[in-house]
């Protein structure tokens, strides 16, 4: 029959589904009630009921629909869906996938999708960076107040004065880790949201052209995102809104302070410690402050609203808790170094490093790049006419 479309179902792709955390999905039918009383939805082809429909029908081309990412997660629809179908928790599996399908290489995609994986995963920067103190002569000698090596068997803590830059006396030393870290990190998220692009603007369900100035397109986007314009729509869990724009202002001033303290170091040849009231500093106390607080309050929301919202499973828990690491291991090696006790602080600072490395390295491959899909699906939404 003329016009006639054929539906495959990929049996496969419903199990990854159900696995990736939409374990309800096959418990909707499709009344609607999802759409009707999701606040950010753009009137046409709302979602997430369509998606939902996607999903059960094993259409994997649902992962190139821009409208997994303008859900913001917000859990109405799973508190009003007569099913129990949970809707939001599907949107939210389906947006891991989209992660894991765009980034490269896909094993290391699944692995850090994988608890069985998470020793692993930590064990590469604790190797790396351990690598580097050997290599540096700062692991397995003593140093002394001045940089001298005072004892030459067993692991020892530098001497005297408490500070972080003796466990890497050159400037590449921490640089060598992380400088090459973070270009691969950008490069993959580049690579992903470049393919991602490319895909949503040939497969997209609405078929429109993006239109329009680029530029001035993303910064309406960017001011969007920074407002939480589309998140504060969200009615169940709407302190979400403001949790998650205090841990966003901490990742914006820590990126200051890191950006300020390597144009120090490379530019201005300044040495750290800064003293205590020092701009740098207070803005880095703000910033961990802000990312804690933040940070915290997930947690305690997400707990609270477990039964209405769903928890989330291990993909969201295990970004949630690199955060946490990064703040309060930050916190805390400042504090045992502030305090002089020295045994605490340079094991913290290594904890610190590590939680650092693998919240960036592996960035692509975990909910740290919602970031970049969602920023893209919401200036294709804007450029396409969605009304978003
Ligand atoms: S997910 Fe629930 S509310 Fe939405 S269409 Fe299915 S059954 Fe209805
Ligand atoms: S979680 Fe919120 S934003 Fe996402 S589809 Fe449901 S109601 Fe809409």
């Amino acid at each position: 029959m003329a016009g006639e479309t054929v539906i495959k179902p990929d049996l496969q792709f419903v199990h990854q589904v159900i696995a990736s955390g939409g374990d309800t999905v096959k418990k909707c039918y499709q009344c609607d009630t999802c759409s009707v009383v999701c606040n950010p939805t753009p009137d046409a082809k709302p979602f997430p009921r369509k998606e939902m429909l996607q999903a059960q029908w094993g259409q994997k081309s649902v992962l190139k629909d821009p409208d997994i990412w303008l859900c913001h997660q917000c859990s109405d629809c799973t508190v009003y869906c007569p099913r129990g179908a949970k809707p939001g928790e599907v949107m939210n599996a389906l947006r891991k996938m989209c992660i894991q399908e765009y980034a490269i290489p896909p094993q290391l995609a699944k692995m850090v999708g994988d608890s069985r994986y998470l020793l692993l995963l930590i064990a590469f920067p604790v190797l790396l960076l351990l690598g580097v103190l050997k290599f540096l002569g700062t692991i397995g000698v003593n140093v002394g107040e001045h940089g001298e090596k005072l004892i030459h068997q067993g692991i020892a803590l530098p001497e005297g004065t408490i500070r972080f830059a003796k466990l890497f006396p050159t400037l590449l030393g921490i640089d060598f880790v992380f400088v090459p870290a973070m270009f691969f990190a950008v490069a993959v998220l580049a690579l992903g949201v470049m393919r991602y692009w490319k895909d949503i603007n040939e497969a997209s369900p609405f078929k429109t052209k993006v239109e329009g100035n680029l530029v001035g397109n993303l910064i309406a986007t960017l001011k969007d995102i920074l407002m939480h314009n589309k998140f504060r729509l969200c009615e169940t869990t709407y302190p979400r809104s403001t949790n998650h724009l205090f841990v966003l202002a901490g990742f914006i001033f820590l990126a200051i302070v890191t950006g300020w303290g390597f144009l120090n170091e490379w530019v201005l040849h300044h040495e750290s410690p800064y003293f205590l009231f020092s701009p740098i500093k207070l803005m880095a106390m703000v910033g961990t402050a802000a990312l804690l607080y933040g940070i915290f309050n997930i947690i305690k929301s997400r707990q609270a609203n477990a039964e209405q919202a769903g928890l989330g499973g291990y993909y969201d828990w295990l970004f949630i808790y690199v955060v946490f690491a990064v703040g309060a291991t930050g916190l805390l090696s400042w504090v045992f170094r502030l305090v002089g006790i020295r045994i605490l602080a340079y094991p913290t600072y290594f904890l610190h490093l590590t939680s650092v490395f693998f919240l960036f390295f592996y960035a692509p491959y975990t909910k740290m790049a919602h970031m970049v899909y969602r920023t893209a699906a919401m200036l294709y939404a804007r450029m396409s006419g969605r009304g978003f």
